[in-house]
């Protein structure tokens, strides 16, 4: 059982107890418990095997351990078994439906015979509701709006896709005098690679100005909401804008408070009533004094708890407020560190630009070094090297190295780790280059211990010094391959071999949690874009985004190292 599938169980528990109108305390905990696990980086299985206790993830008590530790070992809860037949079935999905509560659901369920949103989405257009509530045209219609809204709230948009338009309305508003801040919340500023609705932070000498001018950008499309402090837009897209005007004194409090995670605001929270203080959006009041004190910096208000400052990434109630209070936050790596990109594609292959384009452009954003990484001729990849035209390739940036400075074209390949396992290219071959990385690109439906098998199969050759996208995902499109990570890292870590972290947006893979379960083993992490021309490029910065969300630091990161270092680690003249 996943962690993600124990923390749905928890969540249903926490709304069935709420229906039941239990203790308020006891429902928080299953909510708490449900977001911690979802969160978790390691998988409460290997944990549960390890003889690790489960109370050490942040808001898991002595329960609620020996209920996940029944779920994740027998597959089913006793407890949410007996609790569920107390219910009509498809209750709690009605409950996500904001502004319907237990009660109202309770009746939707026993007297329409409701069980499901759709159910209710059909039961409101036909009338049925209005009827059976003697609500208004109009309640109803809200209750439809609500449907609605809860649906666009599920479809997160990659963070790929979000940043870049967030960013074109930042640039268009950052010409206004007098904005002195402007700056994402919420999910997007923890980096995560799914993001919802954007919340958009300000602060401004005249806030109605930026509002104003915000709801009429050319890219906005329905304007949803227009005030003196307030905006909100959906850009074309269907990405939702919120933008949202503060006082300048209170700009660190909100920018804190908007960027959560829920349940870091609540670690922070738990932290300052011990304090004798209470925290809140608007800053933080010293109870004893009924005096709130507000934070133009968010810095600020981290240090008012005695705490360090904690970069957002790391705001997932994942152990970052203790470390924070014992002065060792890490200092995560960041895009600077990074000196060169090791996974790209060429005109060689199914790439857009040459070598030396691409070459130029790694050199003018500062780079050392670069890896040509083109795909082997395996099956089903477009334009793949058979092995002569590989040894062209390499004569060729040989020969570019001598001409080029201040870059280093490193030759390489991304050779196909084929359905049994073996390689796509000879030794002969693969000993000539610089840089071996190894990825499995056909075969993706095997079963766990086959695929287990045929991965670990080429990190276990010596010729392979790289797994690129480890388990072959699109987020939204491609679920992962079925691998045994825990397995396949440990391979990596005996056999020193490196995990790719994958910056294309769609693949971001290995995603936060795997990456941070592989730095736990002493599994070192490269960052490749797989860019297929100079534009990709850019995508390292989603790269370093899940390294930072995994609790990486420079030394974690093979691409940190400098050139000549860099070949030392690679040590190609085995
Ligand atoms: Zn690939
Ligand atoms: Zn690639």
């Amino acid at each position: 059982m996943k962690n993600s599938e124990v923390a749905k169980v928890f969540q249903d528990i926490a709304d069935l107890l709420e229906l039941k109108g239990e203790n308020v305390f006891k429902i928080r905990a299953y909510q708490r418990a449900a977001r911690a696990i979802e969160h978790y980086p390691k998988e409460l299985k290997i944990m549960i095997e390890e003889g690790e206790g489960l109370q050490s993830i942040p808001g898991v008590g002595e329960a609620i351990a020996k209920k996940t530790t029944e779920l994740v070992t027998t597959g089913k809860l006793g407890y949410y078994e007996n609790l569920k037949t107390e219910f009509p079935q498809g209750i709690v999905s009605l409950l996500a439906i904001p502004g319907i509560g237990p009660k109202t659901a309770n009746k939707l369920c026993s007297e329409l015979r409701v069980s499901s949103v759709d159910g209710l989405e059909r039961a409101i257009n036909e009338g049925w509701v209005a009827e059976l509530f003697r609500l208004g045209d109009k309640a109803a219609h809200n209750m439809l709006h609500q449907i609605r809204a809860l649906r666009r709230k599920d479809q997160r948009i990659p963070i790929g896709e979000a940043l870049p338009v967030v960013e074109e309305i930042m640039v268009a508003l950052s010409a206004i005098p007098g904005l002195r801040n402007l700056t994402p919340a919420g999910s997007l500023r923890r980096f995560r690679e799914t993001v919802g609705d954007i919340d958009l932070m300000g602060s401004a000498d005249n806030p109605t100005e930026v509002i104003d001018t915000f709801v009429a950008l050319p890219q906005m499309g329905q304007v949803l909401a227009h005030g003196s402090t307030r905006g909100s837009a959906i850009v074309s897209g269907g990405l939702q804008v919120d933008l949202r005007m503060v006082e300048h004194h209170s700009f660190g409090s909100l920018l804190q408070y908007f960027t959560g995670s829920k349940q870091h605001n609540i670690s922070l929270r738990e932290r300052g009533r011990k304090q004798g203080l209470k925290l809140s959006e608007y800053g933080i009041t010293v109870v004893t004094a009924d005096k709130l004190e507000r934070f133009s910096v968010e810095e600020e208000f981290y240090h008012r708890l005695g705490l360090q400052h904690i970069p957002p990434e790391l705001r997932e109630a994942q152990g970052e407020v203790e470390k924070a209070e014992q002065r060792a936050v890490p200092k995560l790596v960041e895009l600077s560190d990074i000196k060169g990109d090791l996974h790209t594609h060429t005109q060689w292959s199914d790439g857009h630009d040459s070598i030396e384009e691409l070459a130029l452009a790694a050199k003018d954003m500062g780079y050392q070094y670069m890896a040509i990484t083109e795909h082997s001729a395996g099956r089903g990849i477009a334009h793949g090297l058979s092995g002569e035209r590989l040894r062209n390739q390499v004569a060729e940036i040989k020969a570019l190295n001598e001409r080029l400075t201040g870059i280093h074209v490193l030759s390489g390949i991304e050779v196909d780790i084929r359905a049994n396992g073996t390689l796509d290219l000879p030794h002969e071959i693969l000993s000539e280059l610089d840089v071996v990385i190894a990825a499995v690109h056909s075969a993706m439906y095997q079963g766990e211990e086959t695929m287990t098998k045929r991965v670990i199969g080429a990190i276990e050759n010596p010729d392979v010094d790289i797994i690129a996208h480890p388990t072959c995902r699109l987020i939204g499109e491609r679920e992962p391959v079925n691998i045994d990570l825990e397995a396949v890292f440990q391979a990596a870590a005996k056999n020193n071999k490196i995990m790719e972290i994958n910056a294309m947006p769609d693949r971001l893979d290995l995603k936060d949690i795997h990456a941070c379960r592989a730095r736990d083993l002493g599994v070192k992490l490269a960052i490749g874009t797989d860019a297929h021309s100079i534009a990709h490029l850019g995508f390292m910065r989603f790269g370093v985004g899940v390294a930072r969300r995994a609790w990486c630091e420079p030394h974690h990161i093979l691409n940190t190292l400098p050139l000549a270092e860099l070949l030392a680690v690679l040590n190609r003249n085995r």
